[in-house]
């Protein structure tokens, strides 16, 4: 037998000793066997995408509003409801993003901590100006298709905090807070976890800095059909204009779109966006009559599924800024 096998079978015996030894120090004949994963819930994608990164493989994340879902709309189905019976930790917004969450924590009976991921965040109003054909109440009113996001009433803050990434750092440490509240044995995993992906979050953050200072200060502004863009606009100095005078919950009037050609003009705009969950026939239409580019789909309140453009949270902002960049820069 050559001298390198018996090695490494002394090695391997050494190892088997070692985790023995460590198995005899543990008191649960439980933790000698594959350790449950903490069941968790998020509401969204986005935040999903959060949770596994924070709670790695000690989680199993499940999402109820899924990549390409509307969150702002969604409607529980009894699986939802028992994907929560079973979780430890529940995951949402807040900021009456999910106006349905309560109701289906309450309706559940879970038990689980419920961990609201916009805590410590300064929350912005919602920019009700621009969207006033959204009346308080409304919600019940419009239909839930998949053209309706625009439609909805927000209420009187805005719930896409997220869109900024210093405010993902503060969500990422109100994640881990939570999980380390609901499995304290894994404290140092979800450390290590979020202080890495916060890492990479502030690196992204100045990555969104730099891309934006490559545009000249007076191209810095876009429409998009959906108000998603507040907090993005007010941490990186690019105006989201909405279309204004046209109902996102009817066909607009042939006024109201020449309305709309004469704000592209007079406020300068550089591109009209289309995003995910919106409609895009309205934005293309007022496009091709100003010659206003189309920049494409931003992603605004779920990711895209895998294989797409933002699969995670990170690969989001980097699409967004790219499509915003580009388009505003005009190359
Ligand atoms: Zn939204």
């Amino acid at each position: 037998m050559p001298m390198s096998v018996v090695r490494r079978r002394l090695l391997a015996g050494l190892i088997g000793l070692a985790a023995l030894t460590a198995l005899a120090v543990i008191p649960s004949p439980v933790a000698a066997e594959e350790p449950a994963k903490l069941p968790v819930v998020a509401s969204f994608s986005i935040l999903g995408d959060f949770v596994a990164r924070i709670g790695g493989e000690r989680v199993a994340v499940t999402t109820l509003v899924g990549p390409g879902g509307d969150a702002h709309v969604f409607e529980p189905t009894p699986a939802d409801a028992k994907a929560l019976q079973g979780a430890r930790v529940v995951v949402v917004n807040g900021l009456g993003f999910e106006g349905w969450a309560a109701r289906l924590v309450k309706a559940s009976g879970t038990k689980a901590s419920v961990v609201v991921a916009s805590t410590g965040v300064t929350a912005r109003a919602a920019a009700e100006d621009d969207h006033d054909d959204h009346g308080k109440g409304k919600h019940a009113d419009h239909d839930h298709g998949k053209a309706k996001h625009g439609g909805h009433d927000h209420g009187a803050v805005d719930p896409h905090a997220w869109q900024s990434v210093a405010n993902a750092l503060v969500y990422v440490t109100t994640i881990r807070d939570g999980l380390i509240a609901a499995d304290p044995v894994g404290r140092e995993t979800y450390l290590g976890n979020a202080a890495r992906y916060a890492e990479e979050l502030t690196a992204l953050e100045a990555e969104v800095r730099a891309a934006v200072a490559s545009v000249p200060p007076g191209r810095r502004r876009v429409i998009t059909s959906h108000d998603a863009f507040g907090y993005f606009s007010d941490a990186y100095g690019i105006q989201f204009l909405a279309p204004r005078g046209i109902s996102t919950d009817a066909e607009p009037t042939a006024k109201a779109v020449a309305g709309l050609i004469r704000q592209i003009r007079a406020e300068k705009i550089t591109a009209v966006f289309v995003e995910t969950m919106t409609d895009g026939r309205l934005v293309e239409r007022i496009a091709k009559e100003t010659g206003v580019r189309v920049g494409g789909e931003l992603y605004a309140d779920a990711l895209s599924p895998k294989g797409g453009p933002a699969p995670t949270y990170v690969d989001m902002v980097r699409h967004n800024v790219k499509l915003l960049t580009a388009a505003m820069i005009g190359s």
